[in-house]
């Protein structure tokens, strides 16, 4: 069975695609990837992911969920509130069928981000929630955690979550292996290749619970320039760097992961 790249979790209805999506699908499928995971930020991103699925069907595989920073960067950002849910969760059930994976959800407990215990409680309460809807959709997650690797971890384990996709992951190994032990894997988009932060962790998980992930349009090579899916080639090749096996074995077995926590996606 042939497989391509998977990018299991980019922003692809993101404002920065809208002027020459053509152009980026192209290069993106030039790049031999096959399916682009679409998640969402908030309820507002819903229709256009369900739009790119319609213009782009083979390709866009669709994902809802509450991020646990609203407002986008800067200084509107701030915590998703419990509020939040009453527009989102009719949508979830709504298109049930459509989805592949409720995401993007998590936690987010960087300091600046989310500075009175108001806001962790407030983010803890709508991903919990999220994680019952996921289980009761019979869905995977696609999770954000930022500095709160342990506790999104032991979350997720203490709400029966086995199926789960932790992207751009930079906690502690040891913490990474508490999640391999409970079934999770793990995604690393190519702003990891800018230093070699990453390594260890890279190492320590074994690559059965690796998949690739772009996050565009952000966390690229470059800090400045707009990410694309087309660049997870540059994450497959690090990876297989960094553990010392071929980038055809890891495009391959992060395929194949990828195929087997997101059973919906296309071939
Ligand atoms: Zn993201």
């Amino acid at each position: 069975m042939e497989y391509g790249f998977v990018d299991c979790h980019c922003h692809i209805s993101a404002r920065e695609f809208e002027e020459d999506l053509d152009d980026v699908i192209q290069r993106t499928t030039e790049a031999g990837v096959k399916t682009l995971l679409a998640v969402t930020e908030g309820v507002g991103e819903f229709d256009r992911v369900l739009q790119l699925q319609e213009r782009y069907p083979r390709l866009v595989a669709p994902c809802f969920g509450l991020h646990p920073l609203q407002g986008g960067e800067g200084p509107e950002q701030c915590s998703v509130k419990p509020q939040d849910l009453e527009a989102a969760l009719p949508q979830f059930y709504k298109h049930r069928e459509r989805l592949v994976a409720i995401g993007e959800v998590g936690l987010d407990f960087t300091p600046w981000c989310a500075p009175t215990q108001q806001d962790r409680d407030d983010q803890m309460c709508v991903f919990i929630k999220q994680l019952h809807v996921a289980k009761e959709l019979q869905l995977p997650v696609n999770v954000h955690s930022r500095s709160a690797a342990k506790v999104t971890i032991q979350t997720m384990r203490e709400h029966g979550i086995s199926r789960a996709l932790l992207h751009n992951f930079a906690g502690k190994p040891s913490a990474a292996l508490e999640g391999v032990k409970a079934g999770y894997l793990f995604s690393f988009p190519p702003a990891v290749c800018r230093n070699q932060q990453r390594d260890k962790l890279i190492k320590q998980i074994p690559l059965e619970h690796i998949c690739l992930e772009t996050d565009s349009p952000a966390l690229g090579l470059d800090k400045h320039v707009r990410n694309e899916p087309r660049d997870v080639a540059l994450c497959c090749r690090y990876i297989a760097d960094v553990k010392d096996v071929s980038p055809q074995t890891v495009r391959l077995v992060s395929a194949q992961n990828a195929h087997r926590l997101f059973p919906k996606l296309k071939r």
